[in-house]
């Protein structure tokens, strides 16, 4: 007799809708109030995202190991980064550096038309693709192993940028692949040091910078991997 093994996707059950639905309810009691940023992570499977084995702390609010010594980011910093870059609107072009699990960029296609998400480390580009484009069949998304943080001159200017990564400085690069009025969001500080999500406005050839939350991300490297 065949076995028909189902994709791990459409094998998303009751109870992880019913977890998801209740993690969005804590995000709106802890302050995220943009309905469909809301809408969006209610709609992105977070455990296909972690290890079967960390499953069912999937929607919890917690960063959570990939391997690599990389985390994918806790629901309520994503929310957040989210909102800051949407700013109420739908955006166009997006780009991502640091896609690790590709749950971020799962997020983002749901806000935007385009998604551009760039990996350093190439195992975690290889299987964050094949669960967007594949499994997911998130059509709108590209994902490249790449070092992020020349950001992606060919398909600039971005309505939006998100550093996934921890930064002390903000590279000139990227900064210029904003488009008139783009949004920046990244994670301002060194690794192990106190860092704040910091939002960059394009305002003309000009940019306005305002900090928000603490936050803790793994620290944004050098070079391809
Ligand atoms: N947004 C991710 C969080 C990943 S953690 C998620 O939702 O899962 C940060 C990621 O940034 C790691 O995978 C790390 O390898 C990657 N990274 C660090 N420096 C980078 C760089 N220069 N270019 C691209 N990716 C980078």
């Amino acid at each position: 007799m065949a076995v028909i093994r189902k994709p791990r996707a459409s094998g998303v059950g009751m109870t992880s809708d019913r977890t998801r639905l209740r993690m969005v309810e804590r995000l709106r009691a802890a302050g995220i109030q943009d309905e469909v940023v809301l809408g969006a992570m209610g709609a992105v499977p977070r455990h296909l995202f972690i290890e079967e084995a960390l499953a069912s702390r999937a929607y919890d609010d917690l960063a959570l190991p990939i391997g690599f010594s990389q985390t994918i980011s806790q629901p309520m910093t994503v929310a957040r980064v989210a909102e800051l870059l949407r700013n109420g609107a739908p955006m166009g072009r997006v780009l991502e550096i640091g896609a690790g699990s590709g749950y971020q960029a799962a997020v983002l296609s749901h806000l935007a038309k385009e998604v551009f998400a760039l990996e350093r480390i190439a195992e975690l580009a290889a299987k964050a693709r094949h669960l967007l484009v594949r499994e997911l069949r998130m059509g709108n998304v590209r994902l490249r192993h790449a070092d992020g943080l020349g950001g992606l001159p060919e398909a600039a200017p971005f309505d939006a940028i998100v550093i996934s990564a921890a930064i002390p400085h903000i590279p000139d690069e990227l900064l210029a692949q904003l488009a008139p009025s783009g949004r920046l969001v990244l994670p301002k500080g060194s690794a192990g040091a106190a860092q704040r999500l910091c939002l960059i406005e394009r305002v003309g050839n000009r940019f306005r910078e305002t900090e928000f939350d603490p936050v803790r991300f793994v620290p944004a490297l050098l070079g391809k991997a």
